[in-house]
């Protein structure tokens, strides 16, 4: 199987971004900010370029590659679940899910992960564009987890494709500054990762930040007891020693892997 057309990725990745900063204008989870808009979005914006170039020059090909060998040769648990090529994808997906709940915990327990991974979280007004906003390093860190990820699921260029575009839309969605209805973000927290129950896990203290690892299926969190849940949305977000807007730079934070102690 072929991956998802370009066009549809790009309409269903740009749409949520349109949508969600449009709502996060109108309908704010967390006000006020600690920082300009305008200054905030484009450090994070920066800092997501460096990160989609290096993913475009090391990932992306590797990936395709791998996956074009795991589909071939039919690697990896998907095939041993099913034949069926459309319920292998779905297989496939939600064990790339999981893949990546399991490498989210890494980030936080293993220091030099650590390092990168505190890029992500020392931003103090959580939004879509956090979502976007990740060391080069931690991309590149991530490489060798992401292509054994898609031996292990099974996962071919059709459902890693599928399974990135999901992603995309999922972490644009759950970092996103979006007041949801409480009653309806009570019951969707069940189901996936939201806005309230992420902004927990972007909190500084060690209980928060050791919580709510999933990304998209929140079932990840439910089943190993890491999943936190707190309906008032206003306490602070950042890490201890960089809750400062000095402390978050375009330069600091590119620097701030290779200089801090891991915590
Ligand atoms: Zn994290």
């Amino acid at each position: 199987m072929s991956e998802l057309p370009a066009w549809l990725r790009g309409v269903l990745v740009g749409g949520t971004a349109v949508l969600l900063f449009a709502l996060e204008t109108r309908q704010a989870l967390r006000a006020p900010r600690r920082e300009k808009r305008s200054v905030h979005t484009s450090r994070n914006l920066a800092i997501a370029g460096l990160a989609g170039v290096a993913m475009m020059m090391v990932e992306t090909p590797l990936l395709r590659h791998v996956s074009r060998h795991v589909e071939a040769r039919n690697w990896g648990l998907a095939p041993l679940v099913t034949r069926d090529p459309v319920l292998r994808v779905v297989v496939a997906v939600l064990l790339l899910d999981y893949g990546l709940y399991l490498w989210h915990v890494l980030t936080h327990r293993v220091p030099v992960l650590w390092r990168f991974h505190m890029v992500h979280h020392v931003d103090l007004d959580l939004d879509a564009s956090t979502a976007l906003r990740f060391h080069a390093g931690e991309m590149l860190l991530s490489v060798p987890w992401r292509l054994a990820q898609a031996c292990i699921a099974g996962a071919g260029p059709m459902a890693v494709s599928v399974w990135q575009t999901l992603l995309f839309v999922s972490i644009l969605f759950h970092h996103s500054n979006v007041r949801l209805p409480i009653g309806v973000e009570r019951r969707l927290r069940l189901v996936i990762a939201t806005p309230r129950l992420h902004g927990i896990h972007h909190r500084p203290e060690a209980s928060c930040l050791n919580s709510n690892w999933s990304s998209g299926l929140s079932v990840w969190d439910l089943v190993h007891g890491t999943h936190c849940w707190k309906e008032d949305a206003q306490l602070a977000t950042g890490v201890p020693g960089h809750l400062d807007p000095t402390d978050v730079t375009l330069r600091r934070m590119l620097a701030l892997p290779f200089q801090v102690t891991a915590v």
